[in-house]
């Protein structure tokens, strides 16, 4: 039996690259070759990377779904299906999605694959693959297989889990949706022996909220200080307020953290459901004692609530040039599928798409939704004017000289490849169409 496992890419622009900070490693495919049998031939296209052979040898096409790469996921899928193949989804698409993603293949995993994959395979080689796997929230103790991506090119960062899921409901959340507002904790010992087998010096802790179990994630931190690595990842601002957490955090080799501000009016971040942000107290004091414990920031903002207006992208820009952040996101609101802001804008008649994500005339970087104070076209506009403006070379070296007081000589660089990428990136990134001329080179 052989697999070809396939990670859709979200589209590009004709005759350009692929998106280059949207190359990282793709974690769930070596998850996925970690759990299945020696005994099954495997292999791999990464169709950000590289071209997609449809007329490779194969029996089973296991195709990763997220919502941005659908589109392009089942133009895969029916590519494959002419020649007779078996189609396999998974991904968190396809758990918020099942019904969709079952028109377009023979079998969708929902969930964590972890708790099915070897059952489905033993289905499949009985012939009797049922059309829906329900795996279940939870971790196998096996590490992901990283030897599926050997010849392949990715940023010179490893990507690692320390949990899945999140315990709060942001309205826009589709991690929350995909969890049930459920956070699972990974043991300790996997990711330290994980982290020490890693071929690379920086390391991203993938997880949505890494600090969602602060128990879990300060006992973590205290086994990850004899390491000596250095890592960035993802939290809330509430670790500003715990000084025993950001030390231990910094002590374990942080460097960075993203955390998503989301907005800076509270009647926005009310509808959000971040009430519990909202309640965390001025965000300036906040912010400090993060750069005080010697961890800088990645801010990211999301606009197109209801309170938010002209004034909104100004004050997001004010406040990130004041604290000088390492980096900043300034997005716009994007209604997910199974999500209460999706939900939200179809009751009101908002919705630009019913699904946005299957439109072929759907872009990247454009809203699917009517927001309340402004067009579609300008609240899109307005994002990128706020990236162009906070990327300028003035605001970068400024930035860069405050980082440097904070994070290691050794990982500067990535502060000056990740401003500057960002810079270039912002045209390229707008209105890229969703799952086109991925057929053809360059990638
Ligand atoms: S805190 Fe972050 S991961 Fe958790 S529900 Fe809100 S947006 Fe999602």
């Amino acid at each position: 039996m052989k697999i070809t496992f396939i990670l859709p890419a979200i589209g590009k622009k004709p005759g350009k690259k692929y998106i280059g900070t949207w190359k990282m490693e793709p974690l769930t495919i070596a998850m996925l070759k970690a759990l299945t049998p020696s005994s099954v031939e495997t292999e791999f296209f990464d169709d950000r990377i590289e071209l997609i052979d449809y007329d490779t040898k194969t029996d089973i096409v296991a195709i990763t779904l997220e919502t941005y790469t659908a589109l392009r996921g089942y133009d895969i899928a029916a590519k494959f299906k002419a020649k007779g193949k078996t189609i396999i989804f998974g991904g968190y698409h396809a758990t918020l999605c099942p019904d969709e993603a079952a028109e377009y293949g023979d079998c969708v995993i929902t969930g964590n694959a972890e708790t099915v994959w070897i059952a489905m395979l033993a289905d499949y080689e009985k012939g009797a693959l049922q059309p829906r796997y329900n795996g279940k929230s939870g971790y196998s103790l096996l590490h992901p297989d990283r030897s599926i991506y050997a010849d392949k090119k990715y940023l010179p960062i490893t990507l690692v889990e320390t949990g899945r899921g999140c315990h709060h409901h942001c309205e826009f959340c589709a991690i929350s949706a995909y969890y049930s507002c459920d956070y699972i904790p990974r043991p300790h010992q996997d990711i330290i022996d994980e982290l020490q087998s890693s071929k690379h010096k920086y390391h991203f802790l993938v997880d949505d909220n890494l600090t969602a179990n602060r128990e879990h994630a300060l006992g973590l931190f205290k086994k990850m200080k004899p390491l000596q690595i250095k890592w960035a990842g993802q939290g809330t601002l509430a670790i500003a307020k715990d000084q025993e957490l950001l030390k231990a955090m910094k002590e374990s080799g942080c460097e960075l953290i993203l955390i998503g501000f989301e907005s800076l009016n509270q009647q926005s971040l009310y509808q959000m459901n971040k009430s519990w942000e909202a309640a965390l107290g001025e965000r300036d004091e906040l912010v400090e004692n993060i750069h005080r414990a010697g961890i800088s920031i990645y801010a990211t903002f999301v606009f197109g609530f209801d309170g938010d207006d002209e004034q909104s992208f100004a004050e997001a820009l004010l406040f990130s040039r004041k604290h000088r952040f390492y980096t900043a996101a300034f997005n716009h609101l994007l209604p997910f599928p199974g999500t209460d802001t999706y939900q939200r804008l179809k009751e009101e008649n908002r919705l630009l798409y019913d699904k946005w994500w299957l439109e072929s005339d759907y872009c990247y970087g454009e809203l699917a939704f009517k927001p309340a104070n402004m067009t579609a076209e300008l609240l899109s506009q307005r994002c990128r004017d706020a990236r162009r403006s906070f990327a300028k070379l003035p605001s970068v070296i400024s930035r860069g000289f405050e980082a440097i007081k904070r994070n290691s000589p050794t990982i500067w660089w990535l502060f000056w490849a990740m401003n500057l990428r960002l810079g270039e990136e912002i045209d390229q990134k707008m209105h890229v169409p969703l799952g086109r001329h991925l057929d053809e080179k360059p990638k």
